[in-house]
């Protein structure tokens, strides 16, 4: 647990794979070297406090270690899981919403989520059949050999035994305002990463609590697949552009360590995108055609080449590739046609 300021706690909850010590010691060993590791080690919720209320912004997986975890630290503040109000979960991802279940049973708490997400804790973790049946279209649309497909559209299944999904009882959209005592957090629709992502935004603080939004060294995986809208890089752009020019003197992020140089970060991310656009628009090559699956082979990522992935990984990468080729249809700068049921995309 890290103090952040009076009343604001940053807390860190393992992911599955590792235990809640080794997630500790991790948190601060990367904050020391900073590096980008193969998976995520560990996710930071963040509890405020004040006057009596007690806000947590996201959650961790759904295991023991991951609640024992935030039992242990919010012990350490003085304060226990019973004591929490206010429940907020910035996406629909397992790692931030997976304990939302049984903290809502046991501390009986008012629980926040943009209204687009609500439905992918049902459609994701409780009755995935029919995202299951979409993804195996789709990646077939996107040029993934036969033989792949039925790997790749499983990747994510095993995650759905680390959610207690919950129905949050307190649906937003973005602008409506979660008073924690002293403080008031703006909600910001901030779509890009998730179609219903939210950060929440302490004006007078001048605190950004950023979700997957803003990560300090990870570029957020912006994907295009079955659940996305239509071009989820262009709103994930549009979202940085809608809170560039916020005040915000510290960025408290759900992965990696927190930052003081958010504007910076904000350029940089959009930075990295146009030089990824650019890439993108050289692997798809000046002449011939290419599937997303062929493109994201082609490219360079900095966690590995694209078969040393894990199936989820490589679905991860396609999706991500889609995004960016489906920018680039939107800006003209390439076009798309299908043959046979395959998308493919070429230079115009
Ligand atoms: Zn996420
Ligand atoms: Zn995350």
């Amino acid at each position: 647990m890290k103090r952040i300021q009076e009343g604001i706690y940053q807390i860190v909850s393992p992911f599955p794979e590792y235990e809640r010590k080794e997630a500790y010691r991790l948190r601060d060993d990367m904050e020391e070297h900073p590096r980008v590791t193969k998976g995520l080690p560990y996710i930071m919720p963040y509890a405020i406090t004040s006057r009596g209320e007690t806000l947590l912004v996201d959650c961790g997986w759904a295991t023991d270690d991951s609640y024992d975890a935030l039992s242990e630290q919010l012990n350490e503040i003085g304060i226990g899981i019973d004591d929490i109000t206010k429940l907020v979960l910035t996406h629909a991802h397992p790692d931030h919403c997976g304990l939302a279940g049984r903290l809502h049973d046991e501390a009986k708490c008012k629980v926040y989520m943009h209204e687009i997400e609500i439905d992918f804790l049902r459609s994701r973790y409780t009755e995935p059949e029919e995202i299951l049946e979409k993804m195996n279209v789709w990646l077939k649309e996107h040029g993934v050999q036969e033989d792949d497909v039925e790997d790749l559209e499983r990747g994510s299944m095993p995650v759905r035994f680390f959610v207690a999904t919950v129905k949050p009882d307190n649906p937003v959209k973005g602008g409506e305002t979660i008073d924690v005592g002293d403080f008031t957090f703006e909600v910001i629709w901030t779509p890009g990463h998730s179609p219903g992502h939210i950060c929440l935004y302490e004006p007078n603080h001048r605190l950004m609590i950023s979700g997957d939004h803003i990560l300090p060294m990870i570029s957020p995986n912006v994907s295009l697949h079955p659940q996305q809208r239509e071009n989820p890089l262009q709103d994930y752009i549009d979202s940085l552009e809608k809170i560039a020019d916020m005040k915000v003197d510290r960025v408290l992020p759900a992965h990696e360590w927190d930052i003081d140089w958010f504007k910076k970060r904000v350029t940089e991310l959009l930075t990295h995108h146009e030089s990824r656009l650019d890439e993108m628009v050289a692997a798809v090559g000046v002449e011939g055609e290419a599937t997303a699956a062929d493109v994201a082979r082609r490219i360079r990522w900095n966690t590995g080449s694209f078969d040393s992935f894990a199936a989820w990984m490589k679905r991860a990468a396609i999706g991500e590739t889609l995004a960016h080729l489906r920018f680039l249809v939107g800006n003209d700068r390439l076009r798309r046609y299908q043959r046979d049921g395959v998308t493919y995309f070429a230079n115009s």
